[in-house]
């Protein structure tokens, strides 16, 4: 599927990092961020289940914002772009997510 989605657009959006964004990451993943942040792993993720296995989600904060985004120069800006998860890279990846993608836009 073609992503039509440019870089300024999330910029001036960001809605996918809002209201509680379920973002799945991978165990290279969370090495990633642990070094890039210095956080720990349960700093910054949610068990998906009882099991580590079970995998793990980034942390929202109470307001609903994914715990990585930030502000720079008036845009949103994650603050860990350069190792941000994949799926945050891939956004959006099926029409579902598209035709989401196109209704919030800047709302
Ligand atoms: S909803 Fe679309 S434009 Fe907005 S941040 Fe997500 S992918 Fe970017
Ligand atoms: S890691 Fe970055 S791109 Fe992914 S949801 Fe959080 S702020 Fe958005």
């Amino acid at each position: 599927m073609e992503n039509f989605i440019t870089e300024e657009m999330c910029q001036n959006c960001a809605r996918c990092c809002r209201d509680f964004p379920f973002v799945e990451v991978s165990a290279l993943e969370i090495t990633k961020l642990e070094k890039y942040t210095g956080l720990t792993l349960l700093q910054f993720t949610n068990p998906k289940g009882k099991e580590a296995a079970d995998g793990y989600f980034l942390q929202s904060l109470e307001n609903g914002n994914c715990l990585f985004l930030g502000e720079k120069d008036g845009h949103a800006s994650c603050t860990v772009y350069e190792v941000r998860p994949d799926i945050c890279k891939a956004y959006p990846i099926n029409e579902k997510h598209q035709a989401y993608c196109e209704s919030v836009q800047n709302k």
